[in-house]
């Protein structure tokens, strides 16, 4: 089972993952974890990388393709994979069609767990710290006794600057945009299945099991 998942920051992706990866037995690959084993093992894509990392460069497409096809070959991968935060850009959606089509693959969802934009803003303002204790609160998950008054200590609790609307609505803002092109492009394909992602946790996962139920029937028939 061949996947991708998509989602906003904030939109409990990260959670998801580890649930799909667990359950159906594939490895979740995030970008930023296939860089750091590229680099870490010294292959010489990793080496390349490393290169434009450390001289504060963007990594080029070529590369970065590079060390995904590294890692899609990997033994680990024979069963399927969960690709996460790649492809980035349509560009690397074509270079990722042509690589599976070559490797006699393809991709069979691209689950997006989609949360509407006030909630996403509610989710990631939400972080509060103890000003005495460092205590970590959320005003939703996580939430205080006494608003504003940290349960252990009784320190004050603030918000840091990472996370007022200003910073987390123009991050949402540049996700969005970067997003939407992917979306369209998986969306024409056929593939891009929408994920209810205001339920809760267990609810998300349900609904994603649905659909891959529904698929996996299908892909041991044609495979
Ligand atoms: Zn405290």
């Amino acid at each position: 089972m061949n996947l991708l998942l998509m989602g906003l920051p904030g939109a409990g992706k990260g959670t998801q993952a580890e649930r799909i990866s667990g359950k159906y037995d594939i490895p979740h690959i995030s970008t930023g974890d296939m860089f750091r084993t590229a680099i870490k093992e010294g292959t010489p894509l990793g080496k390349k990388a490393k290169e434009y990392i450390d001289s504060g460069n963007l990594v080029p497409d070529e590369v970065t393709i590079g060390i995904v096809r590294e890692r899609l070959s990997k033994d680990d991968c024979k069963k399927g994979f969960l690709l996460d935060g790649f492809p980035r850009t349509t560009a690397q959606a074509e270079a990722l069609e042509q690589m599976l089509a070559e490797m006699e693959r393809t991709v069979h969802f691209v689950l997006n767990i989609e949360v509407a934009r006030e909630e996403l803003m509610a989710r990631l303002t939400g972080r509060r710290l103890c000003r005495d204790c460092g205590a970590t609160y959320h005003v939703i998950f996580n939430s205080t006794n006494v608003e504003g008054i940290c349960d252990k200590c009784s320190g004050e609790l603030y918000q840091r600057d990472d996370d007022n609307e200003e910073t987390v609505g123009t991050r949402l803002e540049v996700n969005i945009n970067q997003q939407q092109p992917l979306l369209d492009f998986y969306q024409e394909k056929g593939y891009l299945c929408k994920i209810d992602g205001s339920q809760p946790i267990d609810m998300v996962f349900e609904s994603i099991e649905n659909i891959l139920s529904n698929l996996s029937n299908s892909v041991v028939v044609s495979s």
